[in-house]
């Protein structure tokens, strides 16, 4: 599952070129919108992808995909500073969606509590979970 973000100060703005190709190639609601509606777009991702980030981005903005695993749809969260943003995984949502689904599953809840403790001990790598912010990069020694 991919995503667009914006990965400098400034804010989310799209290039009239993005904006028009996404407006021509595509029926969905944000389709005329330059606006984070249609940021989940997958016709527009695949246009930000074709395009290029310098192409795709707004006078302010610096486009970007960020990709997911897709167990993680309707987890994802938006941090934004002064309009640079980041994108990251809300884990506890995650879990607490994982573990809804096993108590809506017809299993034993011997193996429901089996499966909810697994859930639970799960880890996840935090950088695999975040956008990286490439404004704010160390420099390497
Ligand atoms: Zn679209």
């Amino acid at each position: 599952m991919k995503v667009l973000y914006n990965g400098c100060y400034g804010g989310f703005e799209l290039s009239d070129e993005a904006v028009a190709e996404h407006g021509k190639r595509c029926d969905c609601s944000a389709a005329a919108a330059a606006s984070t509606q249609a940021r989940g777009c997958p016709v527009l991702i695949e246009i930000v992808e074709e395009l290029g980030s310098e192409r795709s981005s707004g006078r302010h903005s610096e486009i970007k995909v960020a990709e997911f695993d897709d167990k993680f749809v309707g987890c994802i969260r938006f941090d934004e500073y002064d309009g640079l943003e980041t994108v990251r995984v809300d884990v506890m949502e995650y879990k607490l969606r994982s573990i809804q689904s096993v108590l809506k599953s017809n299993c034993s809840s011997e193996e429901g509590m089996e499966r909810i403790r697994g859930i639970l001990s799960e880890k996840q790598d935090c950088d695999l979970l975040r956008s990286k912010m490439p404004t704010l990069k160390k420099k390497k020694e």
